[in-house]
């Protein structure tokens, strides 16, 4: 078993090589690799869809008014952003926001599966449609599956998968917001359940290849009793406010998190910084 501060290590290892990535065709309009940023040894993981314009310029996930909410979230549930780790399934932003593409899903996966085995969190928080879906790998809507944590094998790791609306998407529609707080409000809950029993290999072995993220099947699935509303109606108004990390479009069962276009996101880094030049390439990790 190694130590947190080898995983540590390794994960900084891990980001050099994402820095000068060049697997998929986004190395060619990126402006900088947005890696993650957050607490190298979290219990909890938040994973978005992709980064946005800003993030994308300032190599920080969740950098803009999104971002805010989510840490405003934290902070009402007793956290601070500096106990968790905010990544996206794609570390490249996709030009003019558009959908990844399954290629490039693919070529980034290893990413997110070695950030989750280097953090070892017990739970990951999905953001949104895309995300969900796509750890998942299954179709199903957020507006069906927020605030119902299920045991699911990612990469090499089980965790608490826990689906959430996309902080951008209850910026627009209050009704959103509220289910999205009601969900956060059951994070404590989870995070006291300790993690679920791991692969016989243990997190330091690979277990198994997946081809995408997650796993084809749960592990165990539990339903939480928050509230839901069936279909949310919540699409972040295009061009609105701000930039950000990618939300996702709707979900097929009529909830859809739309794309923000240009719009908000989330705060790391204080809004007024988003326009200064970019900083270097960074790794945030506390
Ligand atoms: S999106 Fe992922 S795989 Fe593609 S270039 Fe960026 S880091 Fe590499």
């Amino acid at each position: 078993m190694i130590s947190a501060a080898e995983r540590r290590e390794q994960l900084k290892s891990v980001f050099e090589q994402a820095r000068d990535c060049t697997r998929c065709a986004l190395h060619q309009t990126r402006t900088r690799v947005v890696f993650g940023s957050g607490n190298a040894d979290a219990d909890l993981m938040f994973v978005g869809e992709a980064p946005g314009a800003n993030e994308d310029l300032q190599g920080l996930p969740f950098v803009g008014q999104a971002g805010k909410l989510l840490s405003k979230l934290l902070e009402e549930i007793g956290m601070a952003r500096d106990e968790v780790f905010i990544c996206n399934t794609l570390k490249c932003r996709p030009p003019n926001n558009r959908d990844p593409h399954p290629e490039e899903i693919e070529a980034c996966s290893e990413y997110l599966h070695r950030q989750v085995e280097l953090i070892r969190p017990s739970v990951i928080c999905t953001l949104g449609n895309f995300a969900t879906k796509l750890l998942r790998r299954d179709q199903t809507g957020i507006s069906r599956l927020h605030g119902q944590e299920e045991v699911r094998l990612i990469g090499a790791r089980v965790v608490r998968l826990y689906p959430l609306y996309h902080p951008a998407a209850a910026l627009y529609t209050p009704t959103t917001l509220e289910l999205l707080r009601a969900d956060f409000r059951r994070i404590p809950e989870l995070l006291a359940m300790g993690d679920p029993p791991q692969p016989e290999a243990g997190p330091d072995e690979p277990v198994e290849a997946t081809d995408q993220l997650g796993s084809a099947a749960p592990v165990q699935a539990r339903r939480a009793s928050s509230s839901r509303a069936p279909g949310d109606g919540a699409r972040p108004s295009p061009g609105g406010p701000g930039d950000g990390t990618r939300a996702d479009a709707s979900d097929g069962a009529g909830s859809g998190v739309g794309p923000p276009a240009h719009g908000a996101e989330g705060s790391m880094v204080p809004e007024e910084t988003s326009a200064q030049p970019p900083p270097a390439d960074q790794l945030c990790l506390f």
